[in-house]
């Protein structure tokens, strides 16, 4: 019996075929349809139970395993994202993007072909799998979001009952040497969520402030006293940054405008702190504006969530990684990035592991550029190590949750 890491160096270079086919034809967005196509073509044959999305262009497979098992199935989930970015390639290779401003500059199509070989193994590896896995394959990563709508189409009960674990993995243009696994447990990416304050008032003539409510005075206050939230009300420990990058108001010296308006990025790092800072920023800019006898309208735009591993799926998925390619080959990362991510829904909602790799193209690693890049460029011999990891992964927690652990 073969396993995971010897199936993928079998089928990598089918892998790598398929990754470079992808990479000449980058999508954006939620349409997705001609990497949809291929990844349909790809998966068949596999015995599989597939599904495509109705509002946008998702796969969805399910693939049941045989291994004998009592009682309920565990389930356990596999995410790779499919969409490229608005971006003009410059990396000179045969494989270049064909669609112009378009170009895999996330690695998605890394995802795509590494999420297809773990199918792969695991189909070939039936036996020896006691639960049942759905593999989530994603439009929209870089917006508007995809995880969001798969799961409201039923991504989690797909094999019939609620995903047990999750795990993804994202590759990197630089950061660590070629091959390097890094990831962290708890916070891994930021939330990043718009603020827009209305200061509603009364306008009037600059002369006669009495006979107004200026909202210009009222606003500036809501600012500062934004600034003065963040560092009495939160820990220093679970960082918050609140930055306000517009704020507008009136048309002319001697005219009191009718409203004022503030906008403004607000990162956390915690579901807790992301809930309170919504709270906070709420109650600071409404209550300002009441003591002043105006009112104060307050929209969060809901970006994505923190992104967090769970404690105990990270150790089991790190630990399958350094089992896998050696603990030289992992790093662990000191800090969370500022960046977001929408697997945060599917990690909202099931506990799970995101885990990152460098598939830097260069044998220097620190003159590498980052991913969205016209310049990022991604090697693919990782992409079988991708495929073994997710589904080893799949592999061994589905015997631990099989096994009650
Ligand atoms: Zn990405």
């Amino acid at each position: 019996m073969s396993t995971s890491v010897e199936i993928a160096g079998r089928i990598g270079p089918e892998l790598i075929e398929l990754r470079r086919r992808l990479h000449r034809i980058p999508e954006l967005g939620l349409d997705l349809p001609e990497t949809q196509a291929v990844v349909l073509e790809a998966l068949a044959g596999l015995d599989l139970e597939v599904s495509t999305g109705r509002g946008l262009s998702s796969v969805v497979g399910v693939l049941r395993g045989r291994a004998p098992h009592e009682g309920e199935r565990p389930v356990v989930l596999l995410r790779g994202d499919m969409d490229g970015l608005p971006v003009t390639e410059e990396v000179d290779v045969d494989y270049r993007s064909e669609r112009e401003g378009r170009m895999h500059a996330c690695g998605h199509d890394l995802h795509v072909a590494g999420l297809v070989g773990a199918a792969r193994i695991l189909a070939e590896r039936r036996d020896e799998l006691v639960g049942d896995v759905v593999l989530m394959f994603q439009p929209a990563e870089e917006g508007p979001g995809g995880a969001e709508p798969m799961i409201a189409e039923g991504l989690l009960e797909a094999a019939g009952r609620r995903v047990d674990a999750a795990y993804a993995v994202h590759v990197y243009s630089a950061d660590h040497p070629r091959g390097t696994w890094f990831g962290r447990p708890g916070p891994l990416m930021a939330a990043a969520d718009e603020v827009h304050v209305v200061v509603r008032g009364v306008g009037g003539h600059g002369s006669a402030p009495e006979r107004a409510q200026d909202p210009v005075p009222v606003a500036c206050e809501i600012v500062l006293a934004f600034h003065t939230a963040v560092t009495r009300r939160f820990s220093v420990w679970d960082p918050v940054v609140l930055t306000v990058g517009r704020i507008a108001a009136g048309t002319k010296d001697n005219i009191i405008p009718d409203d004022a308006v503030i906008e403004a990025t607000l990162r956390t790092f915690s579901r807790e702190h992301r809930e309170l800072a919504h709270r906070v920023v709420t109650d600071v800019a409404q209550g300002i504006a009441s003591g002043h006898g105006l009112s104060a309208e307050v929209i969060i735009g809901n970006g994505y969530p923190v992104t967090v591993n769970d404690e105990g799926e990270f150790t089991f998925a790190q630990g399958v990684v350094a089992d896998l390619f050696g603990a030289d080959r992992w790093a662990d990362m000191v800090n969370p990035e500022a960046g977001s991510e929408d697997m945060s829904f599917v990690l909202d909602e099931v506990p799970g592991c995101y885990l990152n790799i460098s598939a830097c193209a260069l044998e220097d690693h620190t003159r590498a550029e980052d991913n969205h890049s016209p310049r990022a460029a991604f090697d693919d011999s990782v992409v079988p190590d991708v495929a073994a990891a997710l589904a080893e992964l799949a592999l061994r927690r589905s015997r631990l949750l099989a096994d009650g652990a």
